[in-house]
């Protein structure tokens, strides 16, 4: 039996009569620039997560870059980043022309240590982009406090957590900003790329529109040099027929992760982390010493939403070898992510100083291991996927 890490029919397959509609509609309204589906998808998702402002734009890449131009972030200035997360939050600091300053990972919840973005807080900071990595939000009381204490904005790449709550409130809708990513692979998977920015703040929320389209108003007079970071209307209708099945692909990542989580623990070796651990290196230490596998975590204040379910295997070289047993065993998993961005050559010019002591990131990179959790998945691929690990010598 072949389990894969991810399988899209089987989400998409069953909405085929309705996204074949909204395909139809999109075709006969003539409409293929903005428009209806895409203010009707900004206004969907501005409800559901409960901020005043969506804007739809062309993937949650452009959607980081938009929210940092809107906010004049640019040569000079320097930009606290995660060093464990995707490139795009790193590369859009840079594009930008800031310079990302790496910061490192809590060895719990894989998002950034907001005490080690303290200690890389310069005269010249100016932003803070927190990740809410594999679907659980990052500390942001930490963050907002460590933004309110040094004038810093604050742009949340809630690319894998769109949905996610944090004490309550949603995931991207604290910070300056918000950017959700409709990447396939993610929650809200749409049809190709596409992206929203989310804001509460009246201005910027203008200023992003503005940029989102050449920073042009009117047609062909240009207040500001933006781009063209729109959202296509097909795209938009198609997400529109995924939206009202959200909830219930999000509480089937739940649940699986959930039994993940039962039947792991009760092998021998395999602990869960602990969520009183968090950023605390020592203490995480001192609980997993000698497990062969530790188990990711919510965060009782969190509500996760399982883009990823990431185990570790602390013991040098476990990792590759449970990852060559699962492949030979036809199971799909996926290191996310075997290079932290401090360490990418693309970043090698970066002052060292803005690389230093991402030791917690460095271990994650060299011990995580994503299984296969999307919400279609059949129990009796997740039976085969806990019966292949059990069956590996750590
Ligand atoms: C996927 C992802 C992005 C980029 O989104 P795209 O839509 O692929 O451009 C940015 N940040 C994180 C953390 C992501 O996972």
């Amino acid at each position: 039996m072949n389990v894969p890490l991810l399988d899209l029919n089987a989400q998409n397959f069953p909405l085929e009569a309705e996204l074949t509609a909204a395909f139809t509609r999109v075709l006969h309204s003539g409409i293929f620039i903005m428009g209806p589906e895409v203010t009707a998808l900004e206004n969907e998702i501005a409800a559901m997560v409960g901020v005043p402002h969506a804007i739809g734009v062309s993937s949650g890449t452009d959607a980081l870059l938009l929210a940092l131009m809107a906010l004049g972030i640019g040569p000079g200035d320097e930009v606290l980043v995660p060093t464990f997360t995707f490139f795009a939050t790193a590369g859009c600091v840079s594009r930008t022309g800031a310079t990302p300053v790496f910061v490192d990972a809590c060895p719990v919840c894989f998002n950034i240590d907001t005490t080690d973005a303290a200690r890389k807080v310069t005269a010249r900071t100016r932003a803070i982009v927190p990740v809410h990595l594999f679907g659980q939000s990052a500390d942001m009381d930490a963050v907002m406090a460590l933004a309110a204490a040094h004038g810093l904005r604050v742009v949340e790449d809630a690319a894998q957590s769109i949905g996610a709550r944090y004490k309550d409130r949603a995931s991207g809708t604290i910070g300056d900003f918000g950017s959700y990513s409709f990447f396939p692979s993610k929650n809200l998977g749409g049809f190709g790329d596409g992206g929203l920015l989310v804001t509460r703040d009246d201005a910027l929320a203008d200023r992003a529109r503005l940029l989102r389209t050449h920073g042009s108003r009117p047609k062909y007079f240009h207040s500001l040099i933006g781009g063209n970071f729109r959202l296509d209307p097909l795209q938009a209708a198609l997400l529109r027929v995924k939206l009202p099945h959200y909830a219930t692909y999000t509480r089937a990542r739940q649940a699986n992760a959930a039994a993940y989580t039962a039947a792991l623990s009760a092998l021998p070796g395999v602990v869960a982390a602990d969520p009183a651990h968090c950023k605390c290196l020592a203490a995480h230490d001192r609980a997993t010493a000698g497990a062969s596998m530790i188990l990711p975590v919510a965060y009782p204040h969190n509500e996760h939403i399982w883009n990823q379910y990431t185990v570790r295997l602390p013991r040098p070289g476990a990792r590759d070898a449970l990852q060559a047993h699962l492949k030979k065993e036809g199971i799909g998993c996926e290191i996310y992510y075997p290079r932290t961005m401090d360490r990418q050559v693309c970043f090698a010019d970066t002052p060292e100083s803005s690389r230093r002591g991402c030791e917690v990131a460095h271990r994650l990179a060299e011990e995580s291991l994503s299984l296969p959790i999307y919400p279609e998945l059949p129990a009796a691929h997740r039976d085969r996927v806990v019966e292949a690990i059990a069956s590996f010598a750590f």
